[in-house]
């Protein structure tokens, strides 16, 4: 038996010694080094090129080293019942929600003004906000929007968060569905976005999202790059200069097309933090425990966990 690993960006070496450690029956076979198809179980990736999957007469499952499925589920010719299983991990969720509270802060203490400042030699100091008086918008309260969401809680700021189902979180308010996105976005001065990408979510960050929160908002993207319609947060940062524009600034972590290509707009705006997809990068050893645990619950028919619906898209 044998599981196939795929990935341009994550080390297949470490992944491989991860795995073995784990389960040391399990042969990892690094693509495109295959073999032969029969043996491929299961298949561990990050963007499989379009109809690879079908290949393997005897696949079981399908494992995401990403949170998100859209890499796999965008396949036309996926295999048709192979359950699918996305990477839910402490250290992946833990880093995400250290990006969060560092660009939170950045913005409620001015810290990006101050940035500038320091280039031009400005010593002017400008008003304090208390962390209560700020609300921060969780678009997409699951796994990771939830562990953010209590741990800016916990530094003071005004959680609140919007889902898809009408079901409460315990201490956080939440809006849902198409209906509960104006009224929760017009309640927001920091937007996050956490939402898989899904043909419900694609676009989200629009020129009407943008026009639906206060004036002043920021906007921090650490989701895929789908979600945002480029042009229309150039269109909402204004000139990018201070003072101009609906929104004060936002932070982009993932990007329609990666690398993000040298001549972007987004490389040069004033308005514009740009990180190259690292909010959080899935960690080997924990990662390869939380699958070799549910290869073993496939094996004795017990439930597996962080199975996605791929009718939904998460
Ligand atoms: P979850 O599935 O746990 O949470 C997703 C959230 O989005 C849920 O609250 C869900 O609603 C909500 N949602 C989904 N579709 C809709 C919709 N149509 N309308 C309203 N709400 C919707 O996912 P995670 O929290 O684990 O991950 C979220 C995303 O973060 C991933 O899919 C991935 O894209 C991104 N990510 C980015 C990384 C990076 O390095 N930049 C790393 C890891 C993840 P409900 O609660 O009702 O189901």
């Amino acid at each position: 038996m044998a599981i196939l690993f795929k990935s341009a960006w994550d080390d297949a070496g470490e992944w491989t010694r991860c795995i073995q450690a784990e389960e040391p029956e399990l042969e990892v076979r690094v693509w495109p080094e295959v073999g032969e198809a029969a043996d491929i179980e299961f298949a561990l990736v990050w963007e499989p090129p379009p109809g690879d999957l079908k290949r393997y007469p005897n696949l079981k499952a399908i494992f995401s080293l990403a949170a998100g499925v859209d890499h796999i589920l965008g396949d036309p010719e996926l295999p048709e019942g192979v359950p699918i299983v996305r990477m839910v991990d402490q250290s992946l969720t833990a880093q995400m929600s250290e990006y969060a509270i560092y660009h939170v802060l950045r913005y409620h203490r001015n810290m990006h003004l101050y940035e500038s400042f320091q280039r031009e030699r400005r010593w002017e100091q400008l008003p304090l906000h208390r962390a209560q008086d700020r609300r921060v918008g969780m678009l997409g309260i699951g796994v990771l929007g939830q562990d953010a969401g209590r741990k800016l809680q916990a530094l003071g700021f005004d959680v609140l968060g919007w889902r898809r189902a009408a079901r409460p979180i315990d201490g956080i308010e939440t809006f849902h569905g198409p209906d509960g996105l104006t009224p929760f976005l017009n309640r927001t001065d920091i937007l996050i976005c956490l939402l898989p990408l899904t043909p419900a979510t694609r676009g989200i960050l629009n020129a009407g999202t943008f026009a639906a929160l206060p004036e002043g908002a920021f906007v921090i993207n650490m989701a895929r790059g789908g979600h945002l319609v480029e042009e229309d947060l150039i269109g909402a940062l204004g000139s990018g200069q201070p003072g101009s524009g609906h929104l004060a600034g936002a932070t982009l972590d993932v990007f329609r097309e990666e690398p993000l290509p040298p001549d972007h707009p987004f490389w040069r705006h004033p308005k514009i933090t740009v990180t190259p997809h690292i909010a959080s990068l899935t960690d080997a050893r924990s990662g390869a425990q939380d699958i070799i645990d549910n290869i073993r619950r496939l094996r004795a028919g017990t439930p597996v966990r962080n199975l996605v619906d791929p009718e939904i898209g998460y």
